[in-house]
């Protein structure tokens, strides 16, 4: 690996032109093609790491790992024609599939010689950040949405973060970056779109989503987003896929779920627009995808796999919360975001019978104590009284 700079602000080249583009990481795919790296692949177990030749970290470099990724692929019963399973996400150390993120991009942060980094956050990235530079003794700075739960504020002080609250992260992240040198573990680019290594992270959502089917491209996969990292991360792997030998089968269409209370990637593909729209006042229960815009990335990987993008009310968040919770998974509103407009799009009839369809459940249910009780339909009685408590559970028990 030669490594020439960190570029934070995107690829220097592009920059001069109008067209200014992230730095995206690539590798030689022709030559691992011919060594078959693909069988190699297939008798490892899943995880992030089990896919080292193509994450930029150099062989024989320790990553920083807590075991991120080899999550369960689970089937989830649903009326209609197509297979839905949930990539389940909320098994990842912090709850939530941006530890693969965080796993990569802090690796590269220590490698590049990095001992302090930062990130803007709803709640979930700043925790998996702080969590991650714990392990590799940086120095971590998280700053953080008014909006972002206590909890997660709270486990990334757990892990040694000092965070501020504020709604100006960008403005400030860029400061850090430009003024004093910090590694960024989100965005700068104007575009605006994530740390370019850490993006790398997220590919191997769609090799083991691949191995998980048994060596076979899902039909379709319908991600929650944000800015859209999520979103492209998994698209680049299934295209590795692909390069590494992969062509019997087409690519996965990649579909995004968004809150009818903020909707900017939905609005943008209605358009066929380029550049994604700003929403003007978002509001959302699903606070890890309510952002006002994402990268222009997000609307070109749903063009070019032919997917689209699907907005579901906040009503219909929690009732795939709840369903979801029957299959055992316990999603915070984002997470389930994905299987709501799967289960919308299954009824309405998109998708052909018998074809696989991946959602990604990105996050978990406890770290958003106030939705995840929004979500509930109470069933609790508090009382120190025998009788009671007896009467109580029999009335249940006959319901
Ligand atoms: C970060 C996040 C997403 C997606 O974010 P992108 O910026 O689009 O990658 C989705 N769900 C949850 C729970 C998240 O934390």
């Amino acid at each position: 690996v030669q490594v020439v700079g960190a570029f934070f602000d995107g690829c220097p080249n592009c920059d001069r032109t109008d067209k200014p583009h992230p730095l995206e990481v690539s590798y030689d795919y022709a030559a691992w093609a011919a060594r078959d790296l693909l069988s190699q692949w297939r008798s490892r177990p899943l995880g992030v790491w089990s896919y080292r030749e193509l994450l930029p970290l150099g062989a024989g470099l320790n990553p920083i790992s807590l075991g991120e990724g080899a999550t369960p692929l689970t089937r989830v019963a649903d009326d209609g024609h197509a297979r839905l399973w949930v990539k389940n996400e909320t098994r990842n150390p912090t709850g939530a599939h941006k530890d693969r993120f965080h796993s990569v991009g802090v690796s590269m942060a220590q490698f590049l010689g990095f001992d302090r980094t930062t990130s803007g956050t709803t709640g979930n990235h700043g925790a998996s950040l702080a969590a991650y530079a714990a392990l590799a003794n940086m120095r971590c700075l998280i700053f953080c949405d008014p909006a972002s739960p206590d909890v997660l504020r709270h486990m990334a002080q757990l892990y040694g973060a000092d965070v501020v609250v504020t709604r100006k992260r960008h403005e400030h992240l860029a400061w850090l970056t430009h003024e004093r040198g910090w590694f960024p573990s989100t965005g700068l680019t104007p575009m605006p779109v994530g740390n370019p290594y850490g993006l790398e992270g997220y590919k191997s959502i769609a090799y083991e989503i691949f191995f998980q089917l048994g060596g076979n491209m899902p039909a379709h996969v319908v991600v929650p987003v944000a800015k859209g990292d999520a979103l492209y991360g998994p698209w680049k792997g299934f295209n590795e896929l692909q390069a590494l030998g992969h062509r019997s089968q087409p690519l996965p269409r990649m579909h995004a779920a968004q809150s009818t209370g903020c909707d900017p990637v939905v609005q943008g593909f209605a358009a066929h627009a380029d550049v994604v729209p700003v929403h003007p006042n978002p509001k959302t229960i699903a606070l890890s995808i309510g952002d006002a815009t994402a990268a222009p990335l997000s609307l070109s990987t749903l063009y070019d796999s032919g997917g689209s993008a699907e907005a579901v009310s906040d009503h219909d968040i929690l009732a795939a919360m709840r369903r979801l919770a029957r299959a055992g998974i316990a999603a915070e509103p984002s997470g389930a975001a994905a299987f709501a407009a799967a289960a919308q799009m299954n009824a309405r009839g998109v998708f052909a019978p018998d074809e696989d369809v991946v959602c990604i459940a990105t996050g978990a249910a406890v770290k958003w104590p106030a939705e995840l009780e929004m979500a509930i339909m109470a069933h609790e009685l508090r009382d120190d009284d025998t009788t009671a408590v007896r009467a109580w559970i029999d009335g249940r028990m006959l319901s």
